[in-house]
């Protein structure tokens, strides 16, 4: 089985892939818990691109489309080389943000066209897609407060994003939960991490074994 957890900086999703993972583990399961950008040596090769950016750019952040290819070619090595043969072997895999997290920065912050993200995602992945998407959903408020707080442990995101990016990113991804419901699972983040975490399980209890 196949699963991805997404939502906007500061939700939680990284607590909840470790949480879900352990509670699989502890069923007998076998977990792999992995994250976008990276998981494999290359696609974390590129996630340092993404994130540090490169000398000499003149601190330049990379064009919405340049990006775009780069979280797809990262997601391609991701794929072929650990999340297919994972499956294939029968593991489960958690993966901490994948496809829609294209699609609400890339396409809703960065502007380009979910057909245009499909199309790089099924070149660089064959479409795989997970069995069920967890959106981890927060108020704005508690995301900053978190965040505020993960900073002074030093930060680790892609800069140069404004509130109006963040914006469009959040009702990116509201919409295509509600756009289409039989993929997603919508999760309240606000609470505790252990009470997000029972959300999270209830929501996957169909697919337990
Ligand atoms: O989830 P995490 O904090 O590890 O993501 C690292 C950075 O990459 C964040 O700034 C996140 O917004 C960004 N990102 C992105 N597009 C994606 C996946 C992650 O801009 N498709």
């Amino acid at each position: 089985r196949f699963i991805a957890l997404e939502g906007g900086e500061g939700a939680g999703k990284s607590t909840q892939a470790r949480l879900l993972a352990e509670a699989l583990r502890a069923r007998g399961l076998e977990v792999v818990t992995t994250r976008e950008p990276g998981g494999t040596a290359g696609a974390e090769a590129i996630r340092a691109l993404l994130l540090d950016g490169v000398e000499g750019d003149g601190g330049e952040s990379w064009n919405p489309r340049a990006e775009a290819l780069l979280f797809a070619a990262a997601r391609s090595d991701h794929v072929h080389r650990l999340i297919r043969p994972a499956l294939a072997r029968g593991a489960w895999v958690i993966c901490d943000r994948y496809l829609d997290s294209s699609r609400a920065y890339q396409g809703g912050g960065g502007g380009l066209s979910d057909a245009d993200i499909a199309t790089l995602h099924a070149i660089g992945s064959e479409g795989l897609l997970p069995d069920l998407t967890v959106l981890v959903e927060v108020t704005p408020t508690v995301a900053m407060q978190r965040l505020a707080l993960r900073d002074t442990q030093g930060s680790d995101r892609i800069g140069g994003r404004d509130a109006a990016y963040h914006e469009r990113v959040a009702s990116a991804f509201a919409s295509f939960a509600t756009t289409e419901p039989a993929r997603f699972a919508r999760i309240d983040g606000d609470g505790s991490p252990l009470d997000t975490h029972a959300l999270v399980l209830s929501a996957l209890a169909p697919l337990l074994p």
